[in-house]
């Protein structure tokens, strides 16, 4: 989807553009995902990415909007909060870290007590001691939005080239003239590889996008009668409601490679952190289960940018929160290619903090 995105973008700013995947785009991470917006950190090592997933979030009413008209296709977008559910004895200790953490990046958080916390959202466990609300939090039908993306972008005029797969990037001395392709060289002024998970795997992009794979399993359930409304997550689990019914348990974060197995562990461990968040899903019906690829980087940040060869720019790395990072991942790039200038800081994230050219991270291209 990613590069899906930049693609409708740069159409949209008037130039030419082609899309070229190996495959039927729209059928890896961003099909896989669970489509949660949450700019909310993980962990200390996520505080970074806080004021582009903020930007990000900031972009998606309008995005969605733009999306939904050009392709005439709806993408289940639900701005109604998250809530996460705290079980432990010491609820309260927590409940005041956690407020504190999200206040601290400018996100807003409300603790809520077990029964406010219930009235929101009666599935809830009777466990449940108390709970956060982050009311700008959201969802989307991340394989709605894919399938709508590409459809807005060919309707822009972008061209999507499926089963073109990338071999490498076609270099002329220190500049990018385009794309090789099995028995075929693209020529493009700007070339943005933004490959997902497999991204490494282009000939000249491994060194600034040293991306690898953590899948995750994921599992659909239905049940009739039960109504969630929010995105609930546990320490364990998330459950993500969808506008059709039915609810996504995910997600696994497993380092095993580029296969894609289920296996009985992992959903094991899906099915009971989903019992344990909302008992009622005992009688749900399994409707689906499937696995997918994030592409994680190094240090977990997002990979984007121009490179030091002068043409090329890396989208991916967006690991957990390629969906959330969607729109501001397009805009940043098409800014960039369309005026060498980025509205939102994104040197943290510069592809060249990791390639061995020794050049210094987020300098700007030499043209
Ligand atoms: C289980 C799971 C749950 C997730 N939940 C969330 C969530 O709740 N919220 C959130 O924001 N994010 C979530 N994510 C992360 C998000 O899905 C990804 O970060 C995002 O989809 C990455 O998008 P992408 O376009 O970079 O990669 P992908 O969607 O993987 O697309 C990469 C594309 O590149 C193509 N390609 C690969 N190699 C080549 C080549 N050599 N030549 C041409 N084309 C090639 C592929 O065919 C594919 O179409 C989740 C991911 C998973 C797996």
């Amino acid at each position: 989807m990613i590069g899906g995105a930049i693609a409708l973008e740069l159409a949209r700013a008037g130039m030419r553009v082609g899309l070229f995947d190996r495959q039927q785009p729209g059928e890896e991470a961003s099909w896989a995902g669970a489509g949660i917006l949450s700019p909310a950190p993980e962990n200390a090592g996520m505080f970074p990415l806080v004021p582009l997933a903020k930007a990000s979030m900031a972009l998606y009413p309008e995005f969605v909007a733009q999306v939904e008209e050009s392709s005439g296709q709806r993408v289940g977008f639900r701005p109604k909060g998250t809530i996460e559910a705290l079980f432990s004895r010491d609820a309260r200790a927590e409940l005041s870290t956690i407020i504190a953490l999200h206040h601290g990046v400018g996100l807003r958080a409300e603790p809520l007590s077990a029964t406010d916390a219930r009235n929101l959202e009666p599935e809830l466990s009777e466990e449940v001691e108390a709970a956060v609300l982050r009311p700008e939090e959201a969802s989307v039908d991340n394989r709605a939005l894919t399938r709508a993306v590409l459809g807005a972008a060919r309707h822009e005029g972008v061209e999507i080239f499926s089963g073109s797969g990338v071999k490498g990037i076609w270099r002329e001395g220190a500049c990018c003239a385009g794309l090789l392709l099995e028995s075929e060289k693209i020529e493009a002024e700007w070339t943005v590889v933004a490959a997902g998970c497999f991204s490494a795997q282009i000939e000249g992009a491994a060194g600034y996008a040293p991306v690898r794979p953590a899948k995750g399993q994921m599992v659909a359930l239905r049940a009739e009668n039960l109504k969630i409304e929010r995105v609930l997550w546990s320490d364990k689990i998330y459950l993500v409601p969808r506008n059709d019914g039915r609810i996504l348990a995910g997600a696994t974060v497993e380092y095993v490679g580029f296969e894609k197995g289920l296996t009985a562990g992992g959903i094991e461990k899906l099915l009971a952190g989903a019992i344990e968040l909302a008992p009622s899903l005992t009688n749900a019906q399994i409707e689906e289960s499937w696995a997918g690829l994030r592409p994680d980087s190094p240090d977990h940040l997002p990979i984007l940018g121009p490179t030091d060869v002068e043409g090329l720019l890396i989208a991916t790395g967006h690991f957990r929160s390629g969906i959330l990072l969607t729109p501001i991942t397009a805009r940043l790039v098409r800014e960039w290619i369309t005026s060498q200038r980025v509205s939102v800081d994104w040197d943290r994230f510069s592809p060249l903090r990791f390639a061995t050219t020794g050049k210094a991270p987020g300098r700007k291209m030499q043209t």
